[in-house]
């Protein structure tokens, strides 16, 4: 057994094509500790395989098909075992035809399988190419043999304790051997149905095998250097962040910075594991740390944005002095499992935001039967097209003269809801999402450019 035990995970674009999964590859090979490898579907596959389950047109799916299993063969033609591989990948993506071209039903199950198909081509493609950089022997495991999961289709939660058996079990024996690649992203019920964890679950997923198998340190290899101060693509003079605490890149991930799924640091911050966040196409880049303590303790870290955020405001005259108002909105907003983010209340109103991007969980089932079942205790109001702002850091809460900087210089946005107090580690509101981006880069020049400078 090694001295430390590293679990890397590499993301979509990392897995891009021949040369991403050598470049991966090298990184594997200069460090024995890197034992278990967790990779996404090569990138775009997913969306394409989104596009198969969605689509009702035979041609259509005919196509998506050809297109995948073009771009997994083309990548195997410059393996070493080209033949070997290419016949494991072929008999993929003939079982991908069979299960997408017969369905009768379409269904959350159906999707699950279908999707888990592009995690499952891309690590057997790249347990070859780390097996040829390295010159060492790679286990390929299938991930569903240790992630196990509830059944809830598409947004499965993991069973920590049936995982850390599993991976007792299956996982710690093949380490012991060597290096395993496996996927990201997938799971199974305990009857062995597969399942998956939402999109961009592969970071998840390498959370929770490093967790199951006490692993000393988490590696997320995408394709920015570092976690930014914002995302790059918004702010181009976002700054690499060296060192993040936990609780701030949870609170990062949840409002909204793709860079790691938001569930990615729950493991992590159980079992204390240390994570790492660098480019696996630039390495040699410095990348951030995020541990449980950090030398700097800034107000303000980062910012973050999350889009497609639906308001809704219910209003009850019958709410003032009386009890039991909120309680029964909640029941309704329960029954038909509909997550609330952020909500703030005044003597007649309540105002709480929903998550209705393409990929949130559950976001179709605020529909017009709950919007009737309120409507028989309170007036209804729905606002979509807004933005969620989050500023991340430390003791905002407690920070006097905060609110005052922030808000002043946002004079010409209608901000719709704030939520300060309830985190020390956030600052959030909303505004209309044609305004976003421009009070992100506004916002970032105030209290990050100007302050570095
Ligand atoms: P992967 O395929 O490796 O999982 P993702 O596309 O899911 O990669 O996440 C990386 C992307 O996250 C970056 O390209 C970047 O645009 C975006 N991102 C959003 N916020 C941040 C941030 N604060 N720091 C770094 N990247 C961010
Ligand atoms: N392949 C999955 C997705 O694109 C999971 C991941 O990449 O994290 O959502
Ligand atoms: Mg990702």
């Amino acid at each position: 057994m090694p001295d430390l035990i590293k679990t890397a995970k590499f993301g979509g674009t990392s897995m891009a094509d021949f040369l991403a999964m050598t470049r991966c590859a090298q990184i594997v090979k200069k460090d024995p500790d890197k034992k278990v490898l967790v990779v996404s579907a090569t990138s775009g596959t997913t969306n394409l395989l989104t596009q198969l389950f969605d689509s009702t047109c035979a041609d259509e799916k005919r196509g998506i098909l050809k297109q995948i299993r073009e771009r997994h063969l083309t990548i195997a033609k410059s393996l070493d075992r080209e033949a070997e591989i290419s016949v494991k990948l072929i008999n993929l993506l003939d079982e991908l035809d069979e299960v997408s071209l017969s369905a009768k039903t379409v269904t959350p199950q159906l999707k699950d399988k279908l999707l888990s198909f592009g995690e499952m081509l891309s690590s057997t493609i790249f347990a070859e190419v780390v097996s040829q950089v390295t010159g060492e022997e790679v286990y390929w495991l299938d991930a569903r043999e240790v992630m196990i999961t509830d059944h809830h289709h598409t947004a499965a939660e993991p069973d920590i304790e049936a995982i850390a058996e599993k991976a007792e079990e299956v996982l710690l024996p093949l380490i012991s051997e060597g290096r395993v690649v496996t996927q990201g992203f997938i799971g199974s019920t305990k009857n062995g149905r597969t399942t998956t964890l939402g999109r961009g679950g592969s970071d998840y997923s390498a959370a929770l095998f490093a967790e199951a198998i006490n692993a000393d340190v988490l590696e997320i290899w995408t394709d920015v250097t570092a976690v930014y101060t914002t995302d790059p693509r918004i702010v181009p003079d976002a700054r690499p962040i060296t060192e993040i605490s936990f609780d701030e890149a949870a609170e990062l991930s949840v409002f909204g910075a793709k860079v790691l799924h938001p569930a990615t640091m729950v493991p992590a911050v159980r079992k204390n594991i240390r994570v790492y966040v660098g480019s696996s196409i630039q390495p040699e880049k410095p990348g951030t740390w995020i541990l449980k303590e950090t030398r700097s303790h800034p107000v303000i870290r980062a910012i973050s944005l999350r889009r497609d955020q639906t308001l809704i405001t219910v209003h009850s005259l019958d709410m003032l002095h009386q009890h039991g108002f909120l309680a029964r909105l909640f029941r309704v907003l329960s029954k038909h499992k509909i997550s609330v983010d952020l909500v703030t209340t005044s003597e007649v109103s309540v105002s709480l935001t929903l998550d209705t991007g393409a990929n949130a969980p559950g976001r179709e089932n605020f529909n017009e039967e709950v919007r009737k079942e309120l409507s028989e205790f309170c007036q209804v109001e729905i606002e979509n097209n807004l933005s969620l702002i989050a500023l991340v850091g430390n003791n905002l809460h407690t920070t006097s003269g905060l609110s005052g900087p922030v808000f002043g210089a946002l004079e010409d946005i209608n901000v719709r809801l704030i939520c300060h107090g309830a985190s020390s580690h956030n600052l959030c509101f909303l505004v209309d999402s044609k305004s976003a981006e421009g009070v992100v880069q506004v916002l970032h020049k105030k209290f990050i450019t100007d302050r570095i400078k």
